[in-house]
């Protein structure tokens, strides 16, 4: 679903990714690990083309994005296609980004009808298919600021689902929340991984990454240090980096 070959970015004169590799087939999970400053967040942002890249290609089923200009002012150049990508790559991000004076059910359906086109009733009942999914079916009809932390971030997934992507990109989840509160949200990240949802998560969260991927990348100044199947990389990992990275944690 989704390929990325020798990806850079740079801010400027900072150059953020020096050429990373990631590859996510249908209903792989992949996640992202590194420390903080690695280029994590930068790479799921060009990822969904909130940002753009000075070099190399993400390609969306195959399709690489068409680009104008080059370097630093290399830009989509197909308004229609970055939508279509964008749409089909759906952002959950750490502090949530709920809109705060629309309710639950209308966060949810807002970019169905506005976006998709979807029509106001088809949206509704899918959004609140979508909130019963992730165990918040109840809360439909109050505003984001009176839920939990565990409850919004949930709120956003369903948000994020109600598009109807063809991949799930987290960042950092769970990192706003509380202990207790980030376990409801795993229950539902876990879920959607046995339904063989293909998702690029980004986690600070070992047990998680360990849990649900297929494959785990770790990051380290802008190119990938290491990867391999969760048990390679958390059981027995190879450079020096990734030990001091994982004990580090502990
Ligand atoms: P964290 O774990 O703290 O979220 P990260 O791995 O997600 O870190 P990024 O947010 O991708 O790291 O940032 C990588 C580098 O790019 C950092 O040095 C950061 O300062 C820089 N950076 C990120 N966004 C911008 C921006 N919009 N303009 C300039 N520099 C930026
Ligand atoms: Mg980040």
């Amino acid at each position: 679903v989704i390929e990325i070959q020798d990806l850079h970015k740079c801010y400027g004169e900072l150059e953020v990714l020096k050429g990373v590799d990631i590859k996510a087939k249908r209903g792989d999970v992949v996640s992202l690990i590194g420390s903080s400053g690695s280029g994590k967040s930068t790479l799921l942002r060009c990822v969904n083309l909130l940002e753009n890249s000075q070099q190399g290609e993400v390609l969306f089923e195959g399709e690489a994005v068409h680009w104008k200009g080059s370097g630093l002012s290399r830009h989509p150049a197909n308004r229609a296609q970055m939508i279509r990508i964008r749409t089909n790559l759906s952002m959950v991000f750490q502090q949530f980004n709920l809109w705060a004076h629309m309710t639950i059910l209308q966060n949810v359906m807002e970019a169905p009808v506005t976006v998709l086109g979807r029509n106001k009733a088809e949206a509704e009942a899918a959004a609140r298919r979508y909130l019963d999914k992730v165990g918040i079916g109840d809360k439909c009809d109050v505003y984001p600021a009176q839920l939990s932390g565990g409850q919004q971030q949930r709120a956003a997934i369903a948000r994020a689902l109600a598009m109807e992507p063809k991949a799930l990109l987290f960042d950092e989840p769970t990192s706003a929340l509380d202990p207790e509160l980030e376990q409801e949200v795993i229950r539902v990240i876990k879920a959607l991984a046995a339904e063989g949802r293909t998702m690029l998560i980004v986690t600070h969260d070992m047990n998680l990454a360990h849990d649900v991927s297929d494959h785990v990348v770790f990051l380290h100044q802008g190119l990938i240090e290491e990867e391999g199947t969760p048990e390679a990389v958390f059981d027995t990992p190879q450079s020096n980096r990734l030990q001091q990275f994982l004990s580090a944690g502990k």
